[in-house]
């Protein structure tokens, strides 16, 4: 039995059963069985559904988002925007599922006819994480279902009933067994069966980098295709000539969104040295207005982190920075909430390899770096073996450019701190994964590309 706990009281929400092995190969099974009906629908066929599913699971939005809040901890008006988010990848691959166009190529052959068409790879599966529990489900199951795949979808332990009452929505869209499934259980046991079965044609996985790379391997045996959304490591670059106040208001938002338990979460925050104690004093006094609690009310709060192993981390590297010489100017510590509650915290005074520099904090530290000049901090915020997303301010219309084509990101974010929507290609490079998510290239994920020549007919 799945026991699932509100990380800000500790109270127990819902039990879960657990699926047997038995039971999740009979819903591959049955995602197999679906496949030929579901991607020989019409096109506007599935895209009447996921628009369906779309509308009933808006008209209950508010029901959504309290689950959300008590199984994962953030709060009231970060789950609405939570919701608004992943309802943007329904509406956005109902219509995206009617213009998976393919092509006509001039022919080499005076009797052959050259074309190219994309087909539904087939089954799939898909492993989430408990940060985004809403979205990161949406955002799959809505690409996979409109290219024409069925899926087969495991959530996080700590947040499957998000999950599953989405799962309940899409049946009462007409989303029918085998088309979707949800399965929950030993994630190990559960990988290796998605993994192993040759008949699903693709893992989607976003989590840790380290899940990702067992994945991969167990991948490799069948050589299935995988989209992988792993770790971030994000610089956050502020330089002199950039507008202050937009720059703390960006850094502010994008850090302590979900407590900052965000794989795009500001992780290594690098100031100008010259505007690094003005920069100082604005975040403090950004911050300190911001109320610690529990999520379940209206306005912002930092809620949780989301279970022990998560706290114990940020607590970890908070106190090995200490030891190391870091200065702590806010924070620092547990808060005297008790529980899973961390106090924001910001910290300078730290090397560019101090643990604090090379994990994902994973939690509400702002972690403060000078330096000089862009050519220094450009070769420092690509010391990583990460790669997800990068930062900066700057109102430099050149150095702007530079940026974007010398930070190793899969998505440069210039004089902004919001980086997600549906209608943009979300995803990494090295160590970060590979794929993207969202915009028309998602779904080129879950299609394969097939040239056909059609000779010795009467042209
Ligand atoms: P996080 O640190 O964010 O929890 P994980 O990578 O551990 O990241 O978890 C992300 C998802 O991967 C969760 O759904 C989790 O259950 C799943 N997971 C964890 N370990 C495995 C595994 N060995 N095989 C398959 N899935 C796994």
């Amino acid at each position: 039995m799945l026991i699932v706990y509100n990380p800000a009281t500790g109270e127990e929400i819902g039990r879960v059963a657990k699926h047997t092995s038995t039971e999740v190969k009979a819903a591959i099974d049955r995602t197999c069985a679906a496949f030929a009906e579901w991607s020989g629908k019409l096109a506007k066929e599935r895209s009447d559904i996921l628009r369906r599913w779309h509308d009933a699971v808006k008209a209950d939005k508010e029901a959504f988002a309290e689950l959300l809040c008590r199984e994962n901890g953030k709060c009231l008006s970060e789950a609405r925007g939570e919701i608004d988010y992943g309802l943007g990848f329904i509406e956005w691959y109902a219509e995206e599922a009617k213009r998976v166009y393919g092509d006509t190529i001039p022919t080499h052959d005076r009797n052959a006819n050259v074309m190219v068409t994309k087909e539904a790879i087939g089954p799939v599966a898909a492993i989430t994480p408990w940060n985004f529990p809403f979205m990161m489900i949406t955002r799959k199951v809505a690409t996979a279902l409109a290219a024409g795949c069925t899926m087969v979808i495991k959530p996080a332990e700590d947040t499957p009933l998000t999950a599953l009452k989405l799962l309940d929505y899409a049946r009462k869209a007409g989303i029918e067994a085998g088309v979707l499934e949800v399965v929950v259980g030993d994630p190990k046991e559960i990988g290796l069966i998605l993994t192993g079965d040759p008949r699903i044609h693709k893992i989607s996985f976003t989590g840790s980098t380290g899940v990702g790379k067992l994945l991969a391997a167990q991948c490799a045996a069948s050589i299935k295709k995988m989209t992988l959304e792993l770790g971030g490591n994000a610089p956050f670059i502020v330089f002199a000539d950039a507008n202050l106040d937009e720059a703390v208001k960006g850094l502010v938002s994008a850090k302590l969104r979900n407590s900052g338990q965000v794989c795009i979460s500001p992780n290594r925050i690098f100031v100008q040295h010259s505007i690094l104690e003005a920069f100082i004093e604005r975040v403090k006094a950004a911050v300190a207005d911001i109320e610690v609690d529990q999520g379940l009310r209206e306005g912002f709060v930092v809620g949780p982190l989301v279970n022990q192993l998560g706290f114990d981390k940020v607590v970890r590297l908070v106190e090995d920075a200490k030891a190391a010489g870091a200065n702590v100017l806010m924070g620092g510590k547990p808060h005297a909430k008790g529980g899973l509650f961390y106090e924001p915290t910001l910290l300078t005074g730290l090397q560019d390899d101090s643990p604090l520099a090379t994990e994902e904090i994973f939690g509400p530290v702002f972690a403060l770096y000078s330096f000089k000049d862009e050519e220094e901090v450009i070769a420092r915020a690509n010391q990583t073996e990460f790669g997800l997303v990068a930062y900066a301010y700057t109102s430099a219309l050149g150095r702007s450019l530079r940026l974007s084509r010398q930070l190793e990101a899969g998505m440069v974010i210039l004089n902004s701190g919001s980086v997600g929507t549906a209608s943009v290609p979300f995803g990494g490079i090295k160590q970060s994964g590979y794929g993207r998510e969202g915009s028309y290239y998602g779904i080129e994920e879950y299609v394969h590309v097939k040239y056909v020549l059609m000779a010795g007919a009467q042209f």
